[in-house]
């Protein structure tokens, strides 16, 4: 239901990796896709779509990272410098596939990764990629790195009568609402986060918190985890430097609201959509 990618037929080959001649030999392979991307984003087409080029330069293991293998097909990410355009993720995604969904979104967290993470955070030393793209090893201290995902909460709040609690920050567009979110802090459980994050910014107390689903959300690399949690008081103190507002509605005052367009939503590439159309089919957990 609010799984992101659970079909894709990308598989990452992660211990086939320990082959170093497997990324070069894939590289010549004749139907080999190569999804290139700027630090601007994923290049696209003269469609908008991300461009499937096949390999025209010889191998570089420091710019050419292999995503994993589709049906057998090879996929690789290459980082290049270029101003050409590049794909609008935030709109483009939701129509595709699975499978390139999670290609997409994988090339721009590894790509924003390895951009930032050139030299070894414990000694200082230029690092190399290893693994066909998927560690950054650093041959003075010989410490390997993962690329690194930050972990941040998205929750559908409910009170008794499933009333859905919906905040909006100042910087956003007039009369869009979301769901609450925030990142972890070290150390913290999803559910300390919940409870920590929804108090703070709206003055709710939390009880149970339930897992719903996650999405990786590549910008630059998140990992968000929706949640579902139940209210145990209602009255909203908001904290302004966080929201600029935060209201319950039910779903006949949303449905009134984004008639009139009053309020809007998320786009529907994000899972906070994907929740709150949840929320209205009544498939989430009751409270
Ligand atoms: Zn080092």
């Amino acid at each position: 239901m609010l799984g992101y990618c659970d079909d894709s037929h990308l598989d990452r080959v992660e211990a086939l990796r320990l082959d170093p001649a497997l990324a070069p030999t894939l590289w010549t392979r004749a139907d080999a896709v190569v999804l290139e991307v700027s630090p601007r984003g994923v290049l696209a087409d003269s469609a908008g779509e991300p461009a499937r080029r096949a390999p025209h330069e010889p191998f570089d293991p420091e710019r050419h990272l292999l995503l994993g293998l589709v049906t057998g097909v090879p996929y690789f990410a290459a980082l290049v410098e270029d101003e050409a355009p590049v794909v609008e993720f935030r709109i483009a995604a939701m129509a595709w596939d699975d499978t390139l969904r999670d290609a997409v979104t994988t090339t721009l967290a590894l790509s924003n990764w390895h951009r930032e993470s050139r030299f070894c955070s414990k000694c200082g030393s230029l690092t190399e990629v290893a693994l066909a793209g998927l560690v950054r090893h650093c041959a003075s201290c010989g410490r390997d790195r993962f690329p690194r995902t930050d972990p941040a909460m998205i929750v559908a709040v409910r009170d008794a009568d499933d009333r859905l609690l919906l905040g909006r920050q100042s910087v956003w567009a007039p009369g869009r609402f979301s769901l609450l979110a925030g990142f972890m802090s070290a150390g913290e459980t999803l559910e300390a986060c919940v409870r920590r994050e929804v108090a703070e910014e709206a003055g709710i107390v939390v009880g149970e918190v339930t897992y719903l689903a996650s999405q990786p959300w590549p910008f630059p690399r998140s990992l968000m985890l929706g949640a579902s949690a139940v209210a145990l008081t209602t009255s909203i103190q908001v904290d302004q430097r966080e929201l600029e507002e935060a209201r319950w509605v039910s779903r006949e005052d949303l449905d009134q609201a984004l008639a009139t367009g009053e309020l809007s939503l998320p786009a529907n590439v994000s899972i906070a959509h994907r929740i709150i159309a949840a929320w209205r089919a009544g498939e989430l957990p009751k409270p």
